[in-house]
């Protein structure tokens, strides 16, 4: 009789040379001699992806995102092939599978799918038959029988979901730092780790730029009961578990300061004012896939005047933005589109400032005390964003983090990651 089901997955930084490789796959087998069934999703290997990506644009300014998908899907087959190799070697049995072996079904979105359907019973089988079950991360198969990716950091959404699809008892995320932090420990090296984090919390630290958990696997998670436990790859320390809301033990005024540095600006300038052009403009954007983020309209002064309208969108999208939108300058009759590529986003979230009124007024004097400029503001319950001018990002992210007092009393150890900067 099994202990269990885990699913654990692996991030870049965690598989990118041979000998992490070789430490993940050893990890892997001892959960297997622990007596748990084991399925773990591999990430690419360190910077594979934005190799891919590279080579994409060497050959094609637009390339075809199907093709993208066939493309960028190699890197995660490439960790499990090597994987399934590693633990062969250490006497387990282990077999790799794509996403689409693995049953993983999507929309027909390329580049950014969204998982629909888990049929795990080829998962199931070969759990039964003993072996451990290497899925590459970051993929499935369309609706279309396409091969389709799920954008930046899908592996954690891939592994959640089979979490979820096999009943897993948790879904380990392994990483190369300890746990969610208080912020970006790269940024802040004196952040705090979070022991729990709910899954309120994290879905807005994840929607503002915590890379760490993307944020479609932790809404998978909270939507379907799944565990989630990010810890290190390089140590055996508890990481961080996402709990919910009941469970959470405390209410910290702020929980995290978070960022992004990839964000645009976009500007239309003289939008007429009447009823029906931000509907335009919003459907527009939401049918070719762009994720709009804040979005600030100017009302004319005087009635019958135009208006503007500028709204953040990540920089990757720019491009498709502007193309969906030149048609609406005939349409519409707006004056001009106009965009800043250099923007971020620096943002403060904790539960307890629901109840509690003041954070606001603490974050703008704090990033003025900087001379930082804020260009735009937006707010949810337990958030409040800020845009800035992209290199004004660390510095307001360090200053936000100590006027809110959220260090923690180690100074933690940040593993490098393979060749240089963060994956
Ligand atoms: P993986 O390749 O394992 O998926 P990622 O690069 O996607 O790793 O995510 C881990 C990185 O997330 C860390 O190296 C860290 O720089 C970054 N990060 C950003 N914000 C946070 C945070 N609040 N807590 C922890 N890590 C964070
Ligand atoms: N390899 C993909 C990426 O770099 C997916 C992942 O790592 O989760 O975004
Ligand atoms: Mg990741």
């Amino acid at each position: 009789m099994g202990k269990g089901t885990v699913v654990m997955k692996f991030g870049g930084t965690s598989v990118a040379d041979a000998e992490r490789l070789k430490r993940a796959a050893a990890r892997i087998v001892r959960k297997r001699e622990e007596g748990y069934d084991v399925v773990a999703v591999l990430s690419a290997r360190g910077k594979e992806t934005d190799r891919l990506i590279a080579d994409a644009f060497e050959v094609s300014e637009t390339p075809d995102p199907r093709e993208m998908d066939m493309l960028l899907s190699t890197g995660e087959r490439i960790s499990c092939a090597l994987c399934a190799m590693a633990i062969h070697d250490l006497g387990q049995e282990a077999v790799s599978l794509t996403g689409s072996q693995a049953g993983i079904v999507t929309d027909t979105s390329h580049t950014k799918a969204r998982i629909l359907d888990v049929r795990a019973d080829r998962i199931f089988e070969a759990l039964g038959q003993g072996e451990i079950v290497l899925v590459a991360g970051f993929q499935g198969v369309s609706t279309d029988r396409d091969v389709t990716t799920l954008g930046r950091g899908g592996s954690d959404t891939t592994a959640v979901a089979l979490a979820a699809a096999l009943g897993a008892d948790v879904c380990e995320i392994y990483t190369d730092v300890p746990g969610v932090f208080s912020a970006d420990p790269r940024i802040v090296p004196d952040a705090r780790k979070l022991d729990s984090v709910s899954f309120e919390e994290m879905l807005e630290m994840s929607a503002s730029g915590a890379g760490v958990l993307q944020l479609r696997s932790v809404e998978y998670a909270r939507n379907h009961g799944v565990r989630i436990h990010c810890r290190s790859s390089f140590d055996e320390s508890t990481g961080t578990i996402v709990v919910s809301e009941q469970e959470t033990m405390e209410n910290p005024l702020i929980t995290a300061v978070t960022h992004s540095t990839g964000e645009s600006r976009v500007t239309l300038q003289g939008v007429p004012d009447t009823p029906g052009a931000a509907g335009r403009i919003a459907t527009v954007l939401a049918e070719a896939n762009v994720n709009v983020d804040m979005i600030i309209q100017n009302e004319p002064v005087t009635e019958g005047q135009r208006a503007d309208m500028s709204f953040t969108v990540p920089r990757d999208d720019l491009r498709t933005a502007r193309e969906a939108l030149e048609p609406l300058c005939d349409e519409l009759g707006i004056a001009a589109i106009v965009s800043d590529e250099a923007m971020g986003k620096v943002s403060v979230i904790g539960a307890g400032m629901k109840t509690h009124p003041g954070v606001a007024a603490k974050v703008f004097t704090v990033l003025g005390e900087e001379g930082i400029n804020i260009e735009m503001i937006a707010t949810s319950p337990i958030k409040i964003s800020c845009v800035v001018a992209a290199d004004r990002v660390p510095d307001a992210v360090r200053a936000l983090h100590s006027a809110f007092e959220l260090s923690g009393e180690d100074t933690i150890r940040v593993e490098e990651p393979f060749g240089g900067s963060a994956a």
